[in-house]
């Protein structure tokens, strides 16, 4: 039989198949492969013996949460308290992005704001771009997106994700918020990723992404997943264009125009961050 592994403790992996769970053990084959099952698998498995015999290939495998296959994350990001960050959000989008997640991106708080055209210019550019974007207030149109999706949730601590949670499903935020009070005490509690269903699909019920960065990506990997640079790149003169000082560039072009301002500005700032302090490149516009 085929199901996903939606939970792992120690030696035991919970499989989900047809609505139905099945607590199963990892055979000496599958650990010769030196492969550790993780959560989110894709496996075949013996439901009479309870054994797991394969595992899938994966689309992705996030180090923490450590959890495999994720479809979609929801960047949960405040306009007030915390302010926005377009260059937190951007950063998301880019390393989530990286790795062949569909990042969601939902907006909270907009009640706290007196005047809502700017970040309507963010709404309108990252909805044009083609990124599916949300209003927390929008919790009909949310719902709809888990189904048959492995979700996890990102975002700034205070963005209102607990609140989220909680009104998208209340067993799952008492879940999430347990677990938050059971680290915040300090306690040493063994942690485990479990993947919980929601309106069809299935979320992970810890943070996500709690430390992004840039470490595992090459200054191209960051330049091509800021997806919209790519309509134009064809058109810069070099064809391994950075986008930076070269000449006729046509990304740089379109800075202003079809590119939102903040959208470049935040490329340069992370492709000459703290990792490639010693780059070779220099920037009369960095800050
Ligand atoms: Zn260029």
């Amino acid at each position: 039989m085929t199901g996903r592994i939606v939970k792992n403790i120690s030696n035991d992996y919970t499989v989900l198949s047809n609505d139905k769970l099945y607590v199963c053990k990892v055979r000496g084959k599958i650990r010769n492969l030196k492969i550790k099952p993780l959560v989110g698998d894709i496996v075949t498995f013996d439901d009479k013996n309870n054994y797991i015999l394969s595992i899938e290939d994966r689309i992705n495998e996030l180090r923490r949460p450590p959890i495999s296959n994720v479809d979609q994350a929801f960047i949960i990001t405040s306009v007030k308290e915390p302010d926005f960050s377009s260059n937190l959000l951007d950063k998301l989008i880019d390393i989530i992005e990286f790795n062949n997640i569909e990042p969601i991106i939902c907006f909270t708080k907009l009640d706290l704001l007196d005047n809502l055209d700017s970040i309507y210019e963010y709404i309108n550019y990252y909805k044009k771009i083609g990124y599916k974007v949300f209003l927390n207030t929008e919790l009909n149109e949310i719902s709809k997106v888990f189904k048959d999706k492995v979700t996890v949730f990102t975002g700034q601590s205070g963005a209102g994700k607990s609140t989220l949670l909680n009104n998208l499903d209340k067993k799952l935020n008492i879940k999430t918020s347990e677990i938050s009070k059971a680290l915040g005490r300090g306690k040493h509690t063994t942690r485990h990723t479990e993947l919980l269903p929601i309106n069809g699909g299935l979320v992970a019920d810890t943070p996500g992404f709690s430390s992004l960065d840039f470490r595992d990506m090459t200054k191209e990997e960051i330049r091509d997943n800021m997806i919209e640079f790519n309509e134009y790149k064809d058109l810069c003169e070099y064809r391994d264009c950075m986008h930076l000082k070269e000449d006729n560039c046509e990304v740089k072009k379109q800075v202003g125009s079809n590119i939102l301002n903040s959208r470049y500005e935040n490329y340069i700032k992370f492709i000459t961050g703290d990792k490639y302090e010693n780059s070779s490149f220099n920037f009369r516009n960095k800050r």
